[in-house]
């Protein structure tokens, strides 16, 4: 790993995580960050964000000097170079990048994760505008799902109350991945305390036209999964061991913790299928009259839609629809 990739990702971190993300060219282009901010203009992480009319003299340092728009013929300036007009100390010839500001483009560091972890572009949907995105969802295994999101400012306790009560109605909490320019652990009082959020360095770094995973088991390399608009009109298990729930005929139905037990049970096993006992074992259930169809007596159609049972050799066995026919094999 490049030392000028790991400053990139954490100047791109530090810029991002502040509430007003405009900086002067002068702190982005002297001193010690000049390497990684060149390389974020160099990916377009890094943007002009327009010309101020007067920055601080950069010959006495401490006077504002309005930046002379048509300068005279007489001065022999550079392309890279204005002319300021101090009050103190006349004119100064300065670099030309006193006077531009610069902003993080976190809509390209979405794009730059979103490759990384081999998910859709079109996919990413705003939960906050200019805050938090949702990258898309995909799939480690059968029968498990991860959300992905990205939060800047994570660490303002607002965003994270706001994160959570999103995850919370989407019922993603436990399943949601979270990566943020904040620092991480959040600290304990942060309402996302709990939840799986890493910051940017310490899962990876920035590099070219993607980002770049560290640990491989965090990217789940597993198909993306559709978004939640894009849901309807379909019968499937895809969200039943993530979300508790499945869609029959378009609807998202919640399931109880016993009837989640038993799909998840058929999901992971081989061929899908399991003898009663099996089952009952794999559910967790010490009920000597386990009944699935019992337990869903209350959503028969969501039983007969998804489970087969075999009455002469006692067997339970997934019917899986033509949405899931291509993950659950
Ligand atoms: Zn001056």
């Amino acid at each position: 790993m490049s030392t000028a990739q790991i400053e990139a990702t954490a100047l791109m971190c530090r810029l991002l995580d502040q509430a007003d993300t405009r900086i002067n060219g002068k702190a982005l282009f002297e001193g010690p960050w000049a390497p990684a901010a060149q390389s974020l203009l160099r990916e377009r992480l890094l943007r002009f964000a327009g010309d101020l009319p007067s920055a601080t003299c950069y010959d006495c340092w401490v006077e504002l000097a309005r930046v002379v728009d048509d300068p005279p013929k007489s001065t022999t300036l550079g392309d890279d170079q204005v002319l300021q007009m101090c009050p103190e100390c006349g004119p100064v010839v300065a670099p030309a990048y006193i006077r531009k500001t610069y902003q993080p483009a976190a809509e390209q560091l979405i794009t730059h994760l979103v490759i990384g972890l081999g998910l859709m572009p079109q996919g990413v949907r705003v939960i906050q505008p200019g805050v938090v995105w949702r990258l898309g969802t995909t799939q480690p295994r059968p029968g498990q799902l991860h959300t992905w999101y990205f939060a800047r400012t994570l660490h303002e306790l607002v965003v994270a109350q706001a994160l959570r009560e999103h995850l919370q109605g989407e019922g993603v909490l436990q399943d949601a991945m979270i990566l943020t320019t904040s620092e991480t652990p959040l600290p304990a009082f942060s309402p996302l305390a709990g939840a799986q959020v890493r910051s940017l360095p310490a899962v990876g770094r920035l590099g070219q036209s993607t980002f770049e995973f560290l640990d491989n088991r965090l990217k789940t390399g597993g198909a993306q999964v559709v978004a939640a608009e894009e849901r309807a009109h379909t019968n499937t298990l895809r969200y039943t061991a993530s979300e508790g729930l499945v869609y029959w005929q378009g609807q998202a139905i919640r399931l109880t913790r016993q009837q989640k037990a038993i799909l998840v049970a058929l999901i992971d096993s081989r061929d899908h299928e399991l003898g009663r006992d099996a089952l009952r074992a794999a559910t967790g259930s010490k009920d000597e009259k386990f009944s699935p169809s019992k337990t869903f007596q209350r959503i028969p159609e969501v039983y007969h839609g998804f489970i087969h049972y075999d009455d002469d050799e006692e067997r339970y066995a997934l019917k899986i629809s033509d949405e899931d026919a291509h993950w659950l094999k």
